[in-house]
């Protein structure tokens, strides 16, 4: 039995798991019967013999002990043996894996496999970069023109006073390999402007886009569907730490299919110049926990889908959290089979390259 299965009572029912793992048990009857099994489970043993000693120490018939195993089974409380060594670096998120239906060594294995690139290093490409490598994705491609200002330091952690000044991929590669030397972090001191620019970066299994360079998201949108590659936006929209869409190319909804963000009017061009003359002034009020809440969001869906455990919340959505009340936003991303862009891209295939 998975070592993340607790047992407890509260309003008079016993619940086996906690989470999205947690089961119910009504029935009285089965109450010292599984746990007396989740005891005899604390050391690894076979289903076999799981069934044995509910049929010979807890006196059951066939008919229940298929009915104790099938509630075991189904909610994910079984994992191989091998699945959890607390030795393992990564044993904890193994755990997690598991505990989302995964097998986590497959998980782990598509991991080490990947290379992202992350555009843009500030404050939420670093985070999402520090998660990936720290979740042992293979390799990162870190492009960012940026220095480090002593602005940054408010939310983007891994950077020091020491580092005001340097190149902000190169500090970051640094510091990613003192966490996971076995992640190949590689620092590409340069902006992202045009497709051209896309084109000299690495191939990659996925694009996390998080840098605020107007127009940038669709021209990565434009790159990513003619490529085949996913790619996946996160930002904050003043307070709302935002992510996704999570864009698989002829499978979902490409940032061009449906208006996902305000813009100059068309077919104004009076109004669209004084649009674009207000937003020339606007700054960002960059908070650290909002980039953290968009960092850890947007990580987690690229770890989902890079690894193969769970289904990533921004498929198909552009995910916001608004920092003020907690309370979710979802806006739909569908694909359009109308949109110029992505009409004709194809499914990009299965796996990590
Ligand atoms: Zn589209």
């Amino acid at each position: 039995m998975a070592p993340y299965v607790r047992v407890g009572f509260q309003d008079g029912t016993l619940f086996l798991g906690f989470g999205s793992i947690r089961r119910p048990v009504h029935d009285r009857a089965l109450w010292e019967p599984l746990l007396r099994l989740a005891d005899h489970f604390r050391e690894a043993r076979t289903q076999a013999q799981a069934r044995s000693f509910l049929s010979g120490s807890c006196g059951m018939d066939a008919h229940r002990v298929e009915a104790v195993m099938r509630l075991l089974d189904d909610g994910n409380h079984l994992i191989p043996a091998h699945a959890y060594d607390p030795a393992d670096r990564y044993s904890r998120h193994a755990l997690f894996y598991e505990l989302s239906g995964a097998a986590a060594v497959q998980v782990q294995l598509r991991l080490a496999r990947a290379r992202v690139v992350v555009l843009g290093c500030g404050g939420i490409g670093s985070l999402v970069a520090t998660v990936l490598a720290t979740a042992g994705v293979g390799a990162l491609v870190l492009v960012d023109a940026d220095h480090v200002e002593l602005s940054n330091l408010t939310r983007q952690f891994l950077f020091t006073e020491a580092d005001v000044g340097l190149p902000k991929t190169e500090v970051l590669a640094r510091e990613l390999r003192r966490r996971n030397r076995d992640c190949r972090a590689l620092s590409v001191v340069r902006g992202v402007g045009d497709t051209d620019d896309l084109e000299h970066l690495p191939d990659c299994d996925l694009f996390v886009v998080s840098a605020d360079s107007p127009g940038l998201t669709g021209v990565v949108n434009a790159h990513c569907v003619r490529s085949g590659t996913p790619w996946l936006n996160a930002c904050y929209v003043n307070d709302i730490a935002v992510w996704g869409p999570l864009v698989v190319p002829g499978t979902t909804g490409c940032w061009d299919c449906r208006p996902l963000t305000a813009g100059p009017p068309e077919g104004e061009p009076g109004l669209a110049r004084l649009v674009t003359g207000i937003n020339s002034r606007y700054q960002a009020p960059s908070n650290g926990p909002v980039n953290m809440l968009a960092s850890s969001l947007a990580a987690l869906d690229v770890l989902r889908y890079l690894g193969g455990f769970g289904a990533p919340a921004a498929l198909n959505r552009r995910m916001g959290v608004w920092s003020h009340d907690l309370s979710l936003d979802g806006q739909g991303a569908e694909r359009d089979p109308a949109c110029t862009t992505c009409a004709e891209a194809v499914p990009v295939r299965e796996g990590v390259r």
